[in-house]
């Protein structure tokens, strides 16, 4: 453990905060962290990339990997605390927590924790609402629109929901058992009062009711960026696959760390993971595959209390990543606010019954009132509007209440998603060199025959997509013979292919194997004491190297 003590996570931090607090990690680890930059954002600032691997055990390019990225959605910035926190665990563990010591000597974690470092800083810094880049997007003048343009109207910080009293057209009234919580207007409701919703916002143009609210200069969600099945139409897409600074460093930084083998996106909210396949239905998956992203989530479900859920989005990182690269990964939706106060979420969404509503809107205000000390939801309060007259304001907080967790919650919520990329960097492959076999076979003339394999839940290239694309380079054995030593049989350096992961030996009928292993021989004219080297070499499963003295032959070495 460090002498210096660690950031409380107990608030959310701006730009210029988090790279401090990572350089300060850094300079206490130098033997387990290095800071780089993987790129520049849109506005110049640097995409700080940490790589977190035991340095004494290996370099970090040649243990498998797994990439952790968040807050390529501006408002999500929980993701970054996350990752902080998962970074700042991994490095103060290290030494005393044998989980930690086991992974950091074996794997490699590659943590981006604010891949959108403007859009982010807009949202900590201003009380701004937007959805990715600070580039303005699609190119038309947004505010030449008559309507209503989000803004925070009475200067306390931020952008809260307007109540416009109208008791002849209104659609929304106050529940009866508390008048905080609005409801929809009934089919048969006379008495009001009755009410117009807006977002707390001006008006511009020759704006008429009801008022169309204009979603502001930023146009783009870099999250549909990326190029698999993008195309035009896609919302806030872009003009072409990676267009977007931010999202061509991630674009990069995957292709180029070739052993990344699992991937986590972190956004919020909601609970829940978002996982392949994305644009087709689970039977055209490869069957393994799936098996693994669900047993994966399965063991990331133990430790958050989230649930797994298919997605149909598209051009996402989460999807890129699976059908361009063959990595499994997750789009991880933190903060569980409904599932807290006892909301079922898929109710929440779909619900169309009056008394169903009103009762899921009271349990999260009883959630406020008891867990959140009141402060999730900003009472109603009068006040004069420079153009509407008179108005409420109030609702709840959009940013620190619906959209990420309260900061008294944040630390929690580090915790279990760190664990949660604990169980998924458990599960990636990890060649070893298991058994070497020595024989002399006359004079200076030795048979060496080798077996490697794969201790690892996954297969040696990540998935069965990456082996049919061909994205990974096959595994290989090599055996390094010293000057005075000839090679008489096989060749130095072999491919063996990919090994299989335990995952392979599952069977629905509660048997099977898995074919995690090769065996390769060859034969060398040496001198009775050189020494030989047998080195084992996966792009997505790791490597490992053995020296094996050749005097005392006819034993075996393992
Ligand atoms: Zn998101």
């Amino acid at each position: 453990m460090s002498e210096q003590k660690s950031f409380a996570f107990d608030r959310y931090l701006t730009y210029e905060e988090l790279a401090e607090e990572l350089e300060g990690i850094a300079a206490r680890h130098p033997d387990l962290i290095t800071l780089r930059s993987a790129g520049e954002s849109y506005e110049g600032r640097k995409i700080l990339a940490v790589t977190v691997t035991d340095r004494e055990s290996g370099r970090p390019g040649e243990k498998p990997a797994i990439y952790c990225d968040g807050n390529i959605h501006a408002g999500e910035v929980a993701p970054s605390m996350i990752l902080l926190y998962a970074i700042d665990y991994l490095t103060s563990r290290f030494g005393t927590d044998e989980e930690v010591d086991h992974l950091l000597s074996s794997r490699t974690f590659y943590f981006l924790p604010r891949v959108n470092p403007d859009g982010a800083e807009k949202y900590l810094t201003t009380p701004h609402l937007l959805r990715s880049s600070v580039r303005c997007y699609p190119d038309k003048k947004a505010a030449d629109l008559p309507g209503l343009y989000p803004c925070d109207i009475d200067g306390d910080g931020r952008i809260l929901t307007m109540r416009v009293r109208d008791d002849r057209r209104g659609e929304w009234r106050p529940s009866r058992s508390d008048p905080r919580v609005m409801l929809p207007r009934g089919p048969a409701e006379r008495d009001g009062p009755f009410y117009r919703l807006y977002r707390e916002g001006e008006l511009r143009g020759t704006a008429e009711e009801p008022f169309d609210e204009q979603p502001g200069p930023w146009g783009l969600d870099i999250n549909r960026n990326f190029p698999s099945n993008w195309h035009p139409e896609i919302e806030g897409g872009g003009p072409y696959p990676t267009s977007e600074p931010e999202v061509r460093a991630i674009v990069n930084f995957i292709t180029e760390h070739r052993n990344i083998a699992g991937l986590q996106a972190f956004h919020t909210c909601g609970g829940f993971f978002y996982r392949n396949p994305y644009q087709y239905p689970e039977e055209e998956m490869d069957e393994q595959d799936l098996q693994a992203t669900r047993e994966i989530a399965r063991a990331g479900e133990e430790v958050t209390g989230y649930t797994d859920e298919k997605s149909d989005n598209c051009s996402t990182l989460t999807e890129w990543a699976y059908e361009h690269r063959g990595i499994l990964g997750y789009t991880t939706e933190v903060w569980d606010r409904l599932a807290r106060a006892g909301v079922d979420r898929t109710q929440y969404r779909h619900s169309v019954d009056p008394r169903e509503r009103e009762e899921m809107e009271i349990k999260l205000m009883q959630y406020n009132d008891r867990e959140l000390g009141g402060r999730a939801f900003h009472n109603w309060k009068q006040f004069r509007h420079p153009q509407l007259g008179e108005v409420e304001l109030g609702g709840w907080d959009p940013k620190f209440a619906v959209q990420n967790p309260p900061p008294e919650l944040l630390r929690q919520e580090c915790y279990k998603n760190t664990r949660w990329i604990l169980k998924h960097a458990s599960a990636l492959p990890q060649v070893e060199v298991e058994d070497v076999l020595v024989t002399c076979e006359g004079e200076n003339i030795f048979r060496i025959s080798a077996r490697v394999g794969n201790s690892g839940y996954l297969p040696t290239c990540g998935s069965n997509k990456a082996r049919k694309m061909q994205v990974v380079r096959p595994d290989s054995v090599q055996l390094q013979l010293p000057g005075e030593a000839e090679m008489l049989f096989g060749e130095a350096e072999q491919e063996i292919g990919y090994l299989q992961g335990y995952i392979s030996g599952h069977d629905p009928r509660g048997v099977g194997s898995a074919d995690s292993c090769a065996r390769t021989v060859w034969v060398i004219r040496a001198p009775e004491d050189a020494v030989v080297t047998l080195r084992v070499q996966s792009e997505r499963g790791g490597s490992e190297a053995r020296e094996i003295p050749l005097s005392g032959v006819n034993r075996r070495d393992s």
